[in-house]
């Protein structure tokens, strides 16, 4: 995608600070730097969320994510870290192409996701489970 920046990113156009790279992956250090060590995994060809990923792409990410995280944890050695994924501008998504965030976490460090528990009754969860099940594969 000619306008995507981090199609720009991977194709060496604009700068980045690289971390990793393997066929489908390139990880790259956050420029806005929520905590130290905030590192993006993306994939190298252009999908614009979650939604589009082939599973090639989804094991890639998966496999390049947890490979990261422990060497984030072991060079950094953050006290936790976080793994952060938007998919729309209501979900907070603001850079339209797929990426992973790896946030390295610290005790009070001011990252706040707030988590609006309902705790619907069991009749809820069945309906919704039986909707989700009904679309998978
Ligand atoms: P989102 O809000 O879509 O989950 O995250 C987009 C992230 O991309 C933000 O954390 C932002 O700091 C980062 N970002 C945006 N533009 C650039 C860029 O040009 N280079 C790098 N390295 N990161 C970027
Ligand atoms: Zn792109």
């Amino acid at each position: 995608m000619s306008d995507c920046v981090f199609c720009k990113i991977i194709a060496g156009q604009i700068p980045a600070t690289r971390v990793h790279e393997d066929e489908h992956t390139l990880a790259f250090m956050d420029i806005g730097q929520v905590n130290p060590g905030h590192v993006l995994v993306t994939v190298k060809k252009h999908a614009d969320n979650l939604y589009a990923l082939d599973d090639v792409q989804a094991a890639a990410v998966a496999r390049t994510s947890a490979r990261l995280a422990r060497a984030i944890r072991d060079s950094l050695k953050p006290e936790g870290l976080s793994v952060y994924q938007a998919n729309g501008k209501a979900a907070g998504q603001t850079v339209f192409h797929y990426h992973v965030h790896l946030v390295p976490r610290h005790e009070a460090d001011g990252m706040e996701l707030t988590w609006p528990v309902k705790n619907p009754p069991r009749e809820k969860l069945e309906d919704c489970a039986g909707k989700i099940r009904a679309k998978m594969g």
